[in-house]
């Protein structure tokens, strides 16, 4: 079964972009575009489907709706298809032409939302279509359910701790949702409470850092919780375009925007360590970016 093929991406450590780094510092990173819908959001979105079947609350008729700045819904997409649902999801206007497109190709009903207010626009939207016609659609709202983190507690934690052997000692991951980030931060901490967990946040309110949320000028996700960070870093958008480049020619992984981040920040930490296995987290490929010729030129 397709939702089968969800998780257990491959961890595959970083050898070209760490260079300079103390010889005992190892540094991996996590590939999601292995997922069959192509992200780490087919975690969370399969984990929430799941629940809104097996409870009840998707009663015949009903459309499953959400926001997303386009990972999120591709993966609901995909998955809804595979079970003959159908699914309403509301996209910023800006969402790139990739997202877009594939939405489309599963089937997606899409309500465009004002760009200008970004991912925060799309919630607001599905939260007013939720609560406007309540017996048409269920609202699966990825930002405060918590099928969505705990599908990373139950999968991409474990992943990681299998796949070091438990030798990680640093676990570095961007915040959209905050789902990847604190379901897998608090699997992490149970099984080594020492695990050093850093929370990466695009450095400005107006950012290109696709599927990253500035907090503290945005609707916080009600599943973020603020405690299980035990260091933040501002990742620019320059430098994370900087570094998704780079992986892709010096590393052979074609990844997004996110994934430049993360991996920077990742790089910054080791820099300070004399030695350490730091873990990051690649949310999905570089292919879903192909036409922003401000990122591939
Ligand atoms: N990067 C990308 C490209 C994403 O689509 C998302 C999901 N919004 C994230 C990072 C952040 O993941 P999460 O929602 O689990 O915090």
């Amino acid at each position: 079964m397709l939702t089968a093929r969800i998780g257990n991406t491959p961890l595959v450590r970083l050898r070209r972009v760490t260079e300079g780094l103390a010889p005992r510092v190892q540094v991996w990173a996590k590939l999601e575009s292995f997922n069959p819908g192509g992200s780490v959001k087919d975690r969370a979105a399969f984990a929430i489907i799941r629940d809104a079947e097996t409870s009840g609350r998707l009663r015949p008729g009903m459309r499953l709706l959400d926001s997303s700045s386009g990972n999120t819904g591709i993966a609901y997409g995909m998955i809804a298809a595979a079970r003959g649902l159908h699914l309403t999801l509301c996209l910023p206007a800006n969402a790139n032409v990739e997202r877009k497109k594939i939405l489309r190709a599963y089937g997606v009903e899409i309500v465009e939302t004002d760009p200008l207010e970004g991912s925060d626009g799309a919630i607001r939207q599905a939260r007013a279509m939720a609560a406007a016609t309540p017996e048409r659609y269920l609202y699966l709202d990825q930002y405060s359910n918590p099928c969505n983190w705990m599908a990373h507690l139950h999968s991409t934690a474990p992943e990681i701790w299998r796949d070091t052997q438990g030798a990680v000692t640093h676990w570095v991951a961007g915040l959209g949702t905050t789902g990847t980030f604190v379901g897998t931060t608090r699997g992490l901490k149970g099984y080594n409470p020492d695990i050093h967990c850093v929370a990466v946040q695009p450095d400005a309110p107006f950012h290109g850092l696709e599927g990253l949320k500035f907090l503290e000028t945005s609707i916080i996700p009600p599943i973020w919780d603020p405690s299980v960070a035990d260091a933040h870093m501002a990742a620019p958008t320059e430098a994370s375009i900087t570094m998704m480049r780079r992986l892709a020619r010096e590393e052979g992984l074609l990844a997004g925007v996110s994934s430049g981040a993360a991996v920077w920040a990742a790089l910054k930490l080791a820099a300070g360590l004399e030695q350490g296995v730091v873990v990051t987290l690649l949310p999905d490929s570089g292919e879903r970016y192909l036409s922003e010729s401000h990122l591939w030129p």
